[in-house]
């Protein structure tokens, strides 16, 4: 514990804006903080891990973004280099700025990095871990937690005087990966012949103080963060975008936010190059954004969020959770035996989950956040109906299971149904109402009034 803090104590740095002064505009302020383990620690996002980390390739970083309009709507974004963010660790961060941020205030996104800490509750089933593990695990996630709170609360303080606008760029690197065998995906591109539905767009958020210099930069790529699953802490190829953002551009916080990639890959991947190559296409697109015309943002922030109740689908029975608890690969036996350990003491499974669906608009920019890993047919649909400018993210606030549309989950597969298992759900799948439910709050939030929801 007092290694992890001592680390983060060193590690800080904090991002101070000009104190300017003109009346009637937006404010802005950044500050990050390095999130590196500093003991050998888990690694999350892949089951087929035998061992903690060894060391670095680069720095995990959590960042943050303030904004305030002048009526003192405020609404902070965070960045976070780790493979996801549980309910309970919204909460603990929220309930950490009881006094300073609402729920819909806080847009809380994780890059999805696979080459990150395992924090508590996110994705436990899937890892062999022993009381050592688990002991450093919930420190960590202590630490996680403190140093989010502490970071929101220093982009706070840093507020002054800024300008935002808005553009959108592109990347070619994310692949359907449900429709793509990955060994084939160089061939089919060169040949022109992907198949599946993608979204590379690159969606630019960019502020700057009074002398028009830049100071953050928030961006998002419809795609996983998987490059690497090695055994070495590293962003991926969103770190090194970032990395590269900001040693283009000194001073200035770059943060990535990842978007509707659940069933979306780079590939072809598993070599550091690569990861490097695809950061480097992403931190382009949107330097030509930066060098772009871009839209400015009027300052009026509203922020809304709802928890949408979603029922599960088919759940397991005690037969068939039996049979799971001893012939089923490690992670389902221990799924299995944890289900049935539930059972045995009398508690119902939960047959349904609230799925945050947050909807800010900075000035005349639509932003949508989605809980869990959604997949891209939700990006295409909203772009559909809210338009082509609106931005569609996720991961962002709790990154609960997979979120597939209807289309996904009757076809099933990963993102369809088995990943459920791995996320420790109780259940074989969502209900078909899914895609419904999601779609009718976005409507709801989106044609709703300034209030927020969830206040
Ligand atoms: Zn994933």
């Amino acid at each position: 514990m007092h290694l992890v803090r001592l680390c983060a104590i060193v590690a800080v740095v904090i991002i101070a804006l000009p104190p300017l002064t003109f009346a009637g505009g937006w404010k802005a302020g950044t500050a990050k903080v390095v999130i590196t383990p500093c003991e050998p620690l888990w690694m999350a996002g892949y089951a087929a891990r035998t061992k903690p980390a060894e060391g670095k390739v680069h720095d995990l970083w959590i960042r943050a973004l303030a904004i305030e309009d002048p009526s003192g709507n405020l609404g902070v974004i965070v960045s976070a280099d780790v493979v996801g963010v549980s309910r309970q660790i919204w909460d603990a961060i929220l309930a950490r700025l009881d006094d300073v941020l609402t729920r819909d205030q806080l847009m809380l996104n994780s890059s999805h990095t696979h080459s990150g800490p395992v924090m508590s509750r996110t994705l436990d089933d899937i890892y062999p871990l022993d009381d050592e593990q688990h002991a450093r695990i919930a420190r960590y996630t202590s630490f996680f937690e403190e140093k989010g709170a502490e970071v929101i609360q220093q982009a706070i303080k840093n507020l002054a005087p800024a300008k935002l606008s808005a553009g959108t760029g592109a990347a070619g690197f994310a692949v359907n990966r449900r429709n793509n065998p990955e060994a084939q995906v160089t061939k089919l591109r060169e040949e022109g012949s992907l198949k599946g539905p993608v979204d590379h767009s690159v969606p630019v958020l960019a502020v700057k103080n009074e002398k028009d210099e830049l100071l953050a930069v928030v961006f998002a790529y419809a795609c996983h963060n998987t490059t690497m699953d090695f055994y070495q802490w590293c962003g991926d190829y969103a770190g090194f975008a970032q990395d590269d953002l900001e040693k283009e551009h000194p001073g200035v916080t770059a943060m990535f936010v990842s978007g509707c990639g659940g069933d979306q890959n780079p590939l072809p991947r598993r070599d550091l190059k690569l990861a490097q190559k695809y950061g480097k296409e992403l931190a382009t697109s949107v330097d030509m954004v930066l060098s772009g015309k871009m839209r400015e943002l009027a300052p009026t922030l509203s922020t809304r969020l709802e928890l949408v109740n979603v029922p599960l689908g088919q759940v397991p029975t005690r037969d068939e959770l039996m049979k799971t608890a001893s012939t089923g690969a490690s992670y389902q036996q221990r799924w299995a035996k944890r289900l049935l350990g539930e059972m045995d003491a009398g508690r119902a499974f939960e047959t349904s989950y609230d799925v945050p669906v947050q909807i800010w608009r900075i000035g005349g920019q639509l932003w949508l956040a989605m809980g869990g890993e959604v997949v891209v047919d939700y990006s295409l649909k909203f772009h559909d109906m809210f338009g082509k400018d609106a931005w569609v993210t996720a991961y962002a606030n709790d990154v609960m299971a997979y979120i597939p549309s209807l289309r996904v989950l009757r076809e099933g597969g990963y993102e369809g149904q088995s990943s459920m298992i791995g996320y420790g759900m109780p259940a074989y799948r969502w209900s078909e109402e899914i895609e419904d439910r999601l779609t009718s709050a976005a409507k709801r939030l989106v044609h709703g009034n300034n209030e927020s929801a969830s206040r």
